[in-house]
């Protein structure tokens, strides 16, 4: 993006798309899409209606800078400050995971499974994103939401806010701030990665999310078998506790489950990436 021709949209989705091709981004063409329209203004279908619109200074200069920020890999979504979740904008940074289309099924199970629930836990919020999607679809209910993350609840909250509903966030690790309370639903996404595989990731999700949102411990369950028995305890009877589950790890999780309660099974059909998602 140096020479004196003129950078006209075309030409500069062009080029965006070769340099993040060789830098291992694989939507490349979308990525520079959606960059460009950040930098301009326009929706996609504005970008292709101005092809051979020459960019003005302020545009390319703004351009130029997220393009080599996302060539370092950071993630697109801490470019452009939002994700979309559940139909949901959700604003995010370095301070929350970045909500993942795979967690959708989270809240599609919890509410096939609950859709009466009345009061509702989500354990470790992060932006917010799956306390505020069953807020917008539980109208009426009284969803409380923790995090061990003071600057996470920050973030959550600012989502709950621009999406108009209504949540109790506590900061606290695990059960810790819902001490004496119980729950109709109780669902969380929690760290489940084995520490060892972290480094292994793809550097947006290695570098850009935050580790304690990833970092299950050795075996990726560390979690889930503090989470767990502490849940049961705060569940109204008959109630539900859904956790996603990370590939290969349902059956593990399942299986931590108290037998005679009639809990622990793979209550997921496969998520749109063909994994066994959530247990419960
Ligand atoms: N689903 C995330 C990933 O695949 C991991 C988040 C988590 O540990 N809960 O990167």
């Amino acid at each position: 993006m140096t020479d004196q021709e003129t950078w006209t949209t075309l030409r500069i989705l062009t080029w965006t798309k070769e340099y993040f091709g060789a830098r291992g981004i694989e939507n490349a063409r979308l990525e520079a899409e959606w960059l460009l329209c950040a930098a301009t203004g326009l929706d996609r279908v504005g970008l292709y209606l101005n092809y051979d619109k020459p960019l003005n200074r302020e545009e390319l200069s703004a351009f130029r800078q997220m393009v080599a920020r996302r060539a370092r890999r950071e993630p697109l979504q801490h470019i452009l400050g939002s994700q979309e979740f559940c139909g949901l904008e959700f604003a995010v940074s370095p301070d929350v995971l970045i909500p993942r289309h795979d967690t959708e099924t989270l809240v599609e199970e919890a509410l096939r499974r609950a859709p009466l629930a009345r009061t509702v836990l989500d354990i470790g919020t992060g932006s917010g994103c799956i306390a505020v999607s069953l807020a917008r679809r539980l109208p009426g209910a009284r969803i409380v939401a923790s995090d061990i993350s003071a600057v996470a609840l920050e973030m959550a909250r600012a989502n709950a806010r621009a999406n108009g509903v209504d949540v109790e966030f506590l900061h606290g690790s695990l059960l810790e701030p819902v001490a004496g309370r119980c729950f109709d639903l109780i669902v969380s996404n929690p760290p489940y990665i084995p520490s060892a595989d972290i480094q292994l990731l793809e550097p947006e999700v290695r570098d850009g999310d935050p580790r304690l949102a990833l970092d299950g411990g050795p075996d990726g369950l560390d979690i889930y078998r503090r989470l767990i028995p502490a849940s049961l305890e705060h569940l109204e009877p008959g109630g539900w506790l859904l956790l996603e589950v990370g590939m290969g790890q349902a059956q593990d999780v399942a299986e931590m489950f108290p037998l005679a309660d009639g809990y622990g099974q793979v209550v997921s059909s496969p998520d749109p990436g063909g994994i066994e998602r959530v247990v419960g």
